[in-house]
């Protein structure tokens, strides 16, 4: 039994460690992209946490399959293989380039994967010389000391002493700068398809052309960071299916598990076989539980009529954005792809995304922000149009409050 506690919002800066800042309001139950916090107030959800309840709170199928698995088994250690591991991995090698799959528990450990199967297969191949990791400013692949050093924010990865070695950061979309830096010693380029935290930025074509003509140059691998872009975000069941180039490696997490932990870093045969027994492991990577979710997700997910929806849901938000900016002139774009969309302030505004955020919150509307100035939107990809209209309907209400 447990004991009855008070648990409100004040609990947390007494038990919690304060690297988080979490809104007053504590959610308690969803239902698609509806939430209710503690009093019953009923929320809008624009979010989705961050880009990973992509099927919305509680779908039929992610909890069929979490019940169902529930009571066959939890838990096996890596000495022995799962059904629903391989499972997953059979229908994500379908899905895109990759032959092979290694699981993780996030986004991060997945991209830590990714960044030391590089450094392991340019070392096995080229020799130690071959090292350096380039990757861009703004850039956001997760929180281990590896990745947060790779990411492009120094706020992030300084004040934690020596910094893993022999990483570089260019500018996002800079041809020049890349053509200039890259040489024989370049291990790998680490990038995100299209920047999430760094405020919706998408690549230009001949960024994202480049960017594979000179890995191919100068034997480099390109990774793919698509933690947030991935499992249908951008309308494709894989942000690079849309761009006309193939990474070498791919992280994916967020959506694959819809809610429920998981990550996984996908590869060719060719660079898998350099992780050989014992190189790289995981206790909870490829967890039956998380795994039996993660399919349910993705057959959902990559049925065409989803991703169809995705971009029919992105006109919606474009649209009704629009509509919104025209009444208040508040945005001087509304920027990304599929449901990944950010709305950027105009200078007028600038620095007031987390008050929109706020705004939002009071009329009912769950939103992101990604930086001071975007409001960013990464709905459930199966967000209804009833839902859609009536959380800008919020949105335009949150507005009127802070122009007042
Ligand atoms: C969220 C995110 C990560 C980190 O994922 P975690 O699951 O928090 O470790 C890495 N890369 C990108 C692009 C992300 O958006």
């Amino acid at each position: 039994m447990t004991v009855e506690m008070n648990v409100q919002r004040a609990l947390f800066d007494e038990v919690m460690v304060p690297c988080y800042s979490p809104m007053e309001m504590i959610p308690v139950k969803g239902e698609g992209s509806r939430v209710w916090d503690q009093n019953g107030k009923e929320y809008i959800d624009f979010a989705g946490g961050i880009a990973v309840s992509c099927l919305g709170h509680c779908h039929p199928a992610m909890v069929a399959a979490l019940n169902e698995q529930s009571q066959k088994i939890w838990h096996l250690s890596n000495v022995m293989t799962n059904e629903p591991a391989l499972r997953l991995a059979k229908k994500l090698t379908d899905l895109c380039f990759a032959d092979k799959v290694f699981f993780a528990n996030s986004g991060a450990e997945a991209n830590e994967a990714a960044l030391k199967l590089a450094r392991r297969y340019a070392a096995d191949v080229y020799g130690a010389e071959k090292s350096e990791i380039i990757a861009f400013k703004q850039g956001f692949h997760g929180r281990t000391f590896f990745t947060v050093t790779v990411g492009g924010q120094e706020a992030y990865s300084d004040g934690f002493g020596p910094k893993p070695g022999d990483v570089t950061h260019l500018e996002y979309n800079d041809v020049d700068a890349l053509r200039a830096h890259i040489s024989d010693r370049t291990c790998a380029i680490m990038m995100e398809p299209l920047q999430g935290e760094g405020g919706i930025i998408a690549p230009t074509d001949e960024f994202i052309q480049t960017v594979r003509e000179l890995c191919d140059k100068h034997n480099a691998l390109l990774i793919f960071d698509e933690v947030q872009t991935g499992n249908g975000r951008t309308g494709e069941f894989y942000a690079y299916q849309g761009l006309g180039i193939t990474p070498d490696i791919l992280s994916t997490a967020k959506s694959l598990g819809g809610g429920f932990p998981i990550g996984a870093m996908l590869t060719t045969n060719e660079l898998a076989e350099h992780l050989k027994v014992g190189t790289h492991g995981s206790t909870y990577g490829g967890n039956p539980l998380a795994c039996a979710v993660a399919e349910a997700v993705i057959d959902v997910v990559s049925e065409p009529q989803t991703l169809a929806g995705v971009k029919e849901r992105e006109v919606l938000f474009r649209t009704g954005l629009e509509k919104i900016n025209a009444k208040y002139q508040i945005f001087s774009e509304i920027r990304g792809k599929g449901l990944l969309l950010g709305a950027a302030l105009n200078e007028k505004w600038q620095g007031r995304a987390r008050d929109v955020l706020v705004a939002a919150g009071e009329q009912g509307l769950m939103v992101l922000v990604a930086g001071a100035n975007v409001v960013r939107f990464t709905p459930s990809l199966v967000i209804s149009k009833q839902d859609i209209e009536q959380g800008l309907e919020k949105l335009d209400k949150a507005l009127a409050s802070l122009t007042n």
